[in-house]
């Protein structure tokens, strides 16, 4: 089971992209296409969104909790950097409590989503991406109980610093979900070993 996460939506449109495109709109366009790649692997998948909604980060969190998923990706895309660019939560690691407070949740999860970060960084690189890792607040991850990453996608850039591809790219776009379904895959087979 794996929470996609497509991060903004409604009031909440996120940056602006090339061709004024919203990113609200990228990352549920992105969702949409990672759902079918990990359906056809046999993969479950829950969405936050599927619609131009606004969902609080609360309410993510919850939908998170409630599927007891063994992975929340949530989906950001951005015009300044390049590459992928992987966050997780800057909580300090915690020991499992028997009720876990809210919005510091994932400070006993923080462990298992660098783990999910090492993998989606494997998977990234060996199909050529370079991606940069990162700890940061965030706000609907910090109050999950799951492993949780949140992804921003930037265009790729070349050696010289040129844009090799935008993230109106086609290309790069299926790249990118390939890659991140192939991660998840292979954070599946991990999970299973004993
Ligand atoms: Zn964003």
């Amino acid at each position: 089971m794996v929470v996609l996460d497509a991060a903004h939506g409604g009031d909440d449109t996120g940056g602006r992209l090339t061709d004024g495109q919203l990113e609200k709109n990228f990352t549920l366009a992105l969702s949409g296409r990672l759902r079918s790649l990990l359906a056809a692997r046999g993969i479950q998948v829950v969405t936050t969104r599927d619609s131009d909604a606004t969902v609080e980060p609360n309410r993510r969190a919850e939908i998170a909790n409630h599927a007891q998923a063994q992975a929340c990706l949530s989906l950001h895309a951005s015009e300044s950097g390049s590459g992928i660019h992987l966050f997780t939560s800057s909580l300090a690691p915690a020991q499992p409590a028997r009720f876990a407070p809210w919005k510091t949740a994932q400070a006993t999860w923080v462990t298992r989503s660098l783990a999910l970060a090492g993998t989606l960084n494997s998977a990234l690189l060996h199909t050529g991406m370079s991606v940069t890792l990162g700890r940061t607040t965030l706000p609907a991850i910090d109050s999950m109980t799951c492993p949780a990453v949140a992804i921003e996608i930037t265009p790729e850039q070349s050696a010289d610093h040129k844009t090799a591809a935008g993230l109106d790219d086609k290309n790069y776009q299926a790249r990118v979900a390939t890659a991140l379904a192939a991660a998840l895959v292979e954070w599946r087979m991990e999970a299973q070993q004993p």
